[in-house]
């Protein structure tokens, strides 16, 4: 850039474009749009002052980051990216709230099938365990000293 063809910065700000101008390499001449709304939201001398503060390897992300907010602040100027950001947390929120009641919801059917199936292998053993146990505990009236016992007493 530089010399005959101004970058799209000088070009708005009707200035010769000077070999090391520090906005060439970000705002070229072929895509002036980028320019006019980061010089209409922050200013060319800000932008400028922005990028002077910054190692250059970091300019180019920090370009493509205040072209982004300049846009979403041209379309929303009271919460700028904000407005987004709270929007899709809105959104991650609504949707986890609608997963927990899914969630609940699956384990309240699970509930319902399972004490309407028919129990497992491993509950029938369970069950005739404790059948045996129980049969067991129960006294066997038949014993001979439960008949004397509930026979009547002769008169
Ligand atoms: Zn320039």
């Amino acid at each position: 850039m530089g010399g005959n063809s101004p970058c799209a910065s000088c070009k708005l700000l009707r200035r010769r474009c000077i070999k090391d101008c520090i906005f060439a390499p970000y705002f070229p001449s072929d895509d002036p749009q980028k320019f006019v709304i980061v010089h209409k939201i922050f200013g060319a001398s800000n932008v400028s002052k922005m990028l002077q503060e910054l190692p250059v390897h970091q300019r180019a992300d920090a370009v493509s980051s205040l072209v982004y907010e300049a846009s979403a602040r041209m379309r929303d100027p009271v919460y700028g990216c904000v407005g987004a950001i709270s929007y899709l947390q809105n959104q991650v929120s609504e949707l986890q709230m609608q997963l927990a009641v899914a969630q609940a919801e699956i384990l309240c059917v699970q509930m319902n099938h399972e004490s309407l199936m028919p129990p497992s292998e491993t509950d029938l053993h369970h069950k005739s365990y404790l059948l045996q146990n129980n049969l067991s505990q129960i006294p066997d009236f038949n014993t001979p000293s439960n008949v004397i016992h509930h026979s009547p007493s002769p008169l």
